[in-house]
């Protein structure tokens, strides 16, 4: 319910918050399958930025699943409220001065198109991580094929369920055929090009 809300104006803006900082806020969407690599590059990123002096704040899906987000399921509306609420939080951050880096399935177009609407032409970035789904199953850095493949998961993003590959993504990235530098270069290439980074 807004009808009764009003938007205040802070004193202060968000250019100057990010100017504060000396950067240029943007969001990094990781979107693939589970195991393509997300969370690995978003935190090798996080960690290059951050040793070059920038300031980032890197959200993933369980660790939003174990507070803000600890009231939602996996039902279809549920995934669509944890999506709509990581998008508001990393507009909050973005807003802060930061540069956020988002590590989530998100299968679904719909709700990242919903979350690029949050954001100004040119912040939201979407990485497609285009590792394919035997290499994914194979890794199963959680364990989490095989349970699904033994019917414990149901409606597993790749087995059960739709992965909606992004049709254009700014960034892709097939963690099968490049190291995780080698990702985390491309990446800092993107941003710096853009001139979302200092060169
Ligand atoms: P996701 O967050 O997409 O579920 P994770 O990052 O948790 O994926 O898991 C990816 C797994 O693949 C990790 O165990 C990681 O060490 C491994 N891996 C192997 N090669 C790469 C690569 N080039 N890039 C990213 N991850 C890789």
């Amino acid at each position: 319910m807004t009808q009764h809300t009003l938007w205040h104006e802070h004193k202060i803006s968000r250019a100057q918050r990010a100017a504060l900082k000396r950067q240029r806020p943007c969001l990094l969407w990781f979107t693939g399958l589970s195991g393509s690599g997300k969370s690995t590059i978003a935190n090798a990123l996080d960690l290059a930025l951050h040793q070059r002096g920038y300031h980032t704040f890197l959200l993933d899906g369980d660790n939003l699943r174990q507070g803000l987000n600890k009231d939602l399921g996996f039902s279809a509306p549920d995934r669509v409220e944890n999506i709509r609420r990581i998008g508001e939080v990393s507009k909050l951050f973005t807003d802060a001065g930061l540069i956020v880096l988002c590590a989530f399935i998100s299968p679904f177009t719909k709700d990242r198109r919903m979350v690029r609407q949050l954001f100004p032409e040119g912040e939201f970035i979407e990485v497609y991580m285009d590792a394919p789904l035997s290499v994914c199953e194979q890794r199963d850095p959680k364990g989490l094929y095989k349970k699904a493949r033994a019917g414990a998961i149901a409606e597993f993003t790749g087995i059960d369920s739709p992965y909606e590959v992004p049709e254009r993504p700014q960034i892709r990235l097939d963690t099968s055929k490049l190291t995780v530098d080698e990702c985390v270069a491309a990446l800092i290439a993107y941003l710096e090009q853009h001139e979302l980074l200092a060169t």
